[in-house]
């Protein structure tokens, strides 16, 4: 509201109240005023419409100590305080019923029926008159929802369809949304239906914060509804059956396009956003797109070479070639015997040998390994650490 509304308008005449007026004289001409002038008690007059915007702005300044305090000034130094209010006057009041539930849904998921014949047309044809936004009519996208979902190792591999619950914030299906037994709350007296009040500074430099009085609603029930206890909202949840592709890893975050919040008035689905944790597995790990394992061999199987069977994830074992002189901890790799990727062709199994020491000898094997040590006296294993712990 400029310096030019404050001169030219008559708040107190609009209220009818004294100059003088208490705040609580005030209040009480306002919500009088309000309640007679109210859209929902005279449909499709177009005067009532202009006389409850009047009324409102009236009841924004001079229920408001400091604006009120700002407004007599002003008219004291410049105005006559003639009161002239035309068509068009008014400030413009943004308000939007949808937006209360943060874009969520209409109840039944239809775009006809729910909000769109009831109070949200009321309102919105009210205030966005001339505001040229058109915003209610136009259809809205619905909100990203995200999610969590923990898989098996296995299944992260193998990709898996899995059951998502999913919890969301609707308009109260009892009440319309309203809040309201009947379906009929009081616009908020102290924010005038906007959910913001201003605090502070003067004039465009004002601050808002969310309304008290409401709860940042605009508006207030009377007779709150039993079902959500004036609160207007619902929480709905469902369980729906979601893909989950071959290859994901332990926190990765996939995007499933339209698997979001409904759109309204015929927009589009929002997208599902889901972590995935994935548990571990007691045999295989995972580096990317290739799978690993350790296997056991024995010292002669890793000093002579020879052919050692290795088990893979969800298939039969494969068998790989184990050159003689196989180095304990050596990876070998077996090609497509890994993690799904997106292409749909596998990674590798990477294989690292582990050499087995015995615990228990037999006899025999022992003989046999005492022959061992005899044969190979010459060859001292240590002899090139310490030559290299010499050098440099
Ligand atoms: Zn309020
Ligand atoms: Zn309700």
């Amino acid at each position: 509201m400029s310096t030019k509304d404050f001169v030219e308008k008559d708040y107190y005449k609009v209220l009818g109240v004294p100059k003088d007026a208490t705040d609580a004289e005030i209040k009480k001409a306002y919500r009088k005023l309000a309640r007679e002038n109210h859209p929902d008690a005279n449909k499709g007059d177009a005067k009532a419409e202009e006389r409850f915007k009047e009324i409102s702005e009236a009841n924004d300044v001079l229920g408001d100590p400091k604006r009120r305090k700002e407004y007599d000034e002003a008219r004291a130094l410049f105005g006559n305080g003639g009161f002239r209010a035309g068509p068009g006057a008014g400030g413009t009041f943004n308000f939007d019923l949808g937006d209360l539930f943060g874009g969520a849904p209409p109840p039944g998921g239809g775009g006809a029926g729910g909000f769109g014949g009831g109070l949200g047309d009321v309102f919105g044809g009210l205030f966005n008159r001339g505001a040229g936004t058109g915003a209610r009519t136009q259809p809205r996208r619905g909100q990203d929802v995200e999610s969590e979902v923990t898989l098996s190792f296995t299944e992260a591999v193998d990709g898996a369809t899995v059951p998502l619950r999913m919890s969301s914030q609707q308009p109260c299906k009892a009440c319309s949304g309203t809040g309201d037994k009947n379906g009929t709350p009081r616009v908020c007296p102290t924010c005038v239906g906007t959910g913001q009040v201003s605090r502070g500074g003067s004039g465009s430099f004002s601050l808002t914060d969310p309304c008290v009085d409401c709860k940042g609603r605009g508006l207030i029930a009377e007779n709150p509804c039993e079902v959500c206890h004036g609160s207007g909202r619902a929480k709905s949840s469902r369980t729906m059956q979601v893909r989950i592709p071959a290859g994901v890893s332990d926190g990765q975050r996939i995007r499933l396009r339209g698997k979001g919040a409904p759109g309204e008035r015929g927009g589009p689905a929002g997208d599902l956003y889901v972590v995935v944790h994935v548990g571990e597995h007691p045999v295989f790990g995972r580096k990317g797109d290739n799978l690993t394992v350790t296997v056991p061999v024995s010292f002669t199987e890793a000093a002579l070479g020879g052919e050692v069977r290795v088990p893979t994830l969800g298939g039969p074992p494969v068998t790989l070639k184990l050159p003689a002189g196989t180095p304990n901890g050596r990876t070998m790799r077996a090609r497509g015997k890994g993690a799904v990727r997106k292409d749909g062709t596998r990674g590798d199994l990477l294989v690292t040998v582990e050499v087995a020491v015995p615990v228990d000898l037999g006899d025999e094997a022992r003989e046999a390994l005492e022959a061992y040590r005899k044969a190979t006296e010459g060859h001292d294993p240590r002899a090139e650490l310490f030559q290299a712990a010499k050098g440099a």
